[in-house]
């Protein structure tokens, strides 16, 4: 895993120095439960990582380590996002970010967040965490491509879905409907928790937000206790499948700009 992670960052940083660009640092963005301060992956089932030790350095670059839904949603908080959100970050898993007061919400653990096991149906299928009915069973990229009648490869599939949906075909638009109404009900419940301004919807997810936005909406309406529930309280991110990238990037900037004589900076080459 760490070699094929060292040769996609060898071909990154390969085209940054074509570009006259020197790269300072790496920040990696993980579907799953991250200890950042400890480079510690717990578990991020789709990727089949599980109490993963990452090194602190990449191809000698500083290496910080977080979850994808966590810099989805500091991407939008630089931007000038609100600064109570809940941010969903989704494709092959759901994840989500709590910003309160402008900060990231990580828990007492650093799981927080985790809103693809949060239980839709208590007797619903069996779900890869152990329990039931979760989020994910209904509105991850696997039940929604089943639901669709699609059997995909793993290239694209958010890019694909989207093409058919546009197509018009009835199972496809059915089983989005489905995923959309599930992603509302569970963040019915987050919004009566913790009140957030705004419900973003980022990651690849945010490209089928034509299809998911009705029905994430209409229970919104229904459940939220926040009433009428504002149409623009919930939005599609306008950085989408980038928005990750782009909060990883942030990090590193963030670092560099908290300690500008580091030795990074000071000269030291990472191996081409
Ligand atoms: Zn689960």
């Amino acid at each position: 895993m760490l070699s094929e992670l060292e040769q996609l960052a060898r071909g990154v940083v390969g085209e940054a120095r074509v570009q006259g660009l020197r790269p300072v640092g790496a920040t990696l963005a993980v579907p799953g439960l991250v200890d950042g301060g400890a480079n510690f992956v717990v578990r991020a089932p789709n990727l089949g990582w599980h109490a993963l030790e990452l090194p602190e350095q990449l191809l000698g670059l500083p290496l910080e380590v977080d979850n994808e839904a966590n810099l989805g949603a500091l991407a939008e908080l630089w931007r000038g996002g609100a600064l109570d959100v809940v941010h969903v970050s989704a494709e092959a898993g759901i994840g989500a970010a709590l910003v309160v007061g402008g900060r990231l919400f990580r828990g007492a653990r650093g799981f927080a967040g985790e809103l693809g096991h949060v239980p839709v149906r208590p007797d619903g299928p069996a779900c890869a965490c152990g329990a039931r009915g979760c989020l994910e069973q209904y509105a991850g990229e696997q039940a929604v491509l089943a639901a669709a009648g699609l059997d995909l490869p793993p290239v694209d599939r958010i890019a694909v879905l989207a093409r058919h949906a546009e197509a018009g075909e009835p199972r496809v638009l059915a089983a989005l409907e489905q995923a959309g109404t599930a992603l509302g009900t569970a963040l019915a419940g987050a919004v009566n928790l913790v009140d957030p301004a705004a419900v973003v919807l980022g990651g690849a997810y945010a490209e089928l937000g034509e299809w998911l936005l009705p029905g994430m909406r209409r229970e919104l309406v229904a459940r939220a206790l926040v009433r009428p529930w504002p149409d623009e309280a919930l939005t599609v991110s306008a950085l989408g499948r980038r928005g990750p990238l782009l909060g990883a990037a942030l990090v590193t900037i963030r670092r560099i700009m908290d300690d500008p004589g580091s030795p990074t900076l000071a000269g030291a080459q990472p191996p081409g």
